[in-house]
């Protein structure tokens, strides 16, 4: 594992050149176009055949020595509509566009994987499949990877684990760390759109109207009153109401109001309950004040679980490759959602993803993901290489 890992060193010069050029032309979801072009040519350079899917993203198997068994590396590609504001020679060049979330960090990571691979095939058995997703921002690219075979037939898959770093740059991640975590690591995310219909009327006549505004407004505390009454305190739910539309003019009483929000579980169960239970308790209430609330739940990233034998394989991978101190075991999880986990099929292909640390105090490079000064420590760069292809081969040949 040491050669891999001065492998990846010895290509730190050219990694920090893909995360330069990625970071300089970010590009939104769906329209990594020069991204996707970018990629395929390093691939070429590298002598790897590869396949597009889901329009700009790239599917590439680095066959080894023999039959065994495929695992799949993701990396995602797009980027965040947000205006750099970091003064560095790499600068977005696109004005409202910006790598915030540090996927420029993830394609070079891969790139760089890409190449390891390719000169070690007579190393290990087996497919390393490396996928190149768009849109992890939205509306999601993973799922649509799947749909164009990155798992193969998802009824009987070909592959047969996933693995994903994630770039992180807070005080508790910095350059030579990362973050592990067995279980539950983001959430499953779901979109819950409301429409609460009461009666239009003078605002100074209530009772002679119906009004939405209130429903609506009960609606927003009680459900948080039906969270902590009704699930286990074990089973963390999270349901926000982030945009409330309704109302013409301070003495009107309309009738309608929106409602957009969230709901984020861990519970793959729980998750299918609370698309019963949600809609039946908005209705109810709406009910009570003689209102009618219409709910629509649109499903969105499935809820993430790191496979404990993965994790453990790059526990003990990082100890080799780089002792035990910089090892970080993530207490939480978070309620952020992650589309990396669709290639894993809702627990059907054993999936796992890591943080990456890439924060520098002494450069002040600490913002969080999808702020506008997100920047990382590019010494980071040669260990997320060297740690996805050490777990490429340590699975293989396992
Ligand atoms: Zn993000
Ligand atoms: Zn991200």
């Amino acid at each position: 594992m040491s050669a891999i890992k001065e492998k990846a060193e010895s290509l730190k010069e050219e990694i920090i050149r893909h995360r330069r050029w990625a970071h300089m032309n970010p590009e939104p979801g769906f329209k990594e176009f020069k991204t996707s072009a970018y990629i395929k040519e390093e691939l070429k350079k590298i002598g790897l055949d590869f396949r597009t899917a889901a329009e700009t993203g790239i599917i590439c198997d680095i066959k080894g020595n023999g039959d065994g068994k495929t695992i799949l590396i993701r990396g995602d590609i797009d980027a965040l509509p947000l205006q750099e504001d970091n003064d560095v020679p790499y600068k977005s060049q696109n004005q409202g566009m910006m790598h915030a979330c540090g996927h420029d960090t993830h394609i070079a990571c891969l790139l760089g994987t890409a190449k390891i691979l390719s000169e070690m095939r007579d190393k290990f058995k087996g497919t390393a499949r490396l996928v190149f997703q768009p849109a992890e921002e939205g509306p999601g690219g993973a799922t649509p990877m799947v749909k164009d075979g990155a798992v193969g037939d998802p009824e009987n898959p070909e592959v047969d684990a996933a693995i994903a770093l994630h770039v992180t740059a807070g005080e508790d991640m910095l350059v030579n760390t990362i973050g592990v975590k067995d279980g539950p690591l983001s959430a499953g995310a779901d979109e819950i759109y409301v429409e609460v219909i009461g009666k239009g009327g003078h605002g100074s006549a209530p009772h002679e109207a119906i009004d939405p505004v209130f429903v609506a407004a009960q609606i927003v505390i009680q459900v948080q009153g039906y969270l902590s009454r009704f699930v286990n305190t074990f089973e963390p739910v999270v349901m926000t109401f982030g945009k409330i539309v309704g109302g013409d003019r301070q003495n009107i009483i309309s009738e309608r109001v929106r409602m957009d929000g969230t709901l984020r579980t861990f519970n793959r169960d729980l998750r299918k309950q609370m698309y019963e239970k949600l809609p039946k308790l908005f209705s109810d209430i709406a009910k009570t004040y003689g209102a009618k609330a219409k709910t629509e739940i649109i499903p969105g990233y499935g809820v993430g679980i790191n496979d404990r034998v993965l994790t453990d394989m790059l526990r003990e991978l990082y100890g080799e490759m780089y002792g035990k101190a910089g090892l970080i075991e993530q207490e939480f999880p978070t309620m952020g959602a992650e589309d990396f986990f669709e290639f894993g099929l809702d627990g059907k292909i054993p999936a796992m993803m890591f943080w990456l640390g890439g924060g520098n105090k002494e450069r002040g490079m600490l913002a969080s993901n999808h702020s506008n000064y997100f920047d990382i420590d590019e010494d980071c760069l040669p260990m997320g290489s060297a740690l996805l292809s050490g777990l490429a081969v340590k699975y293989l040949n396992s």
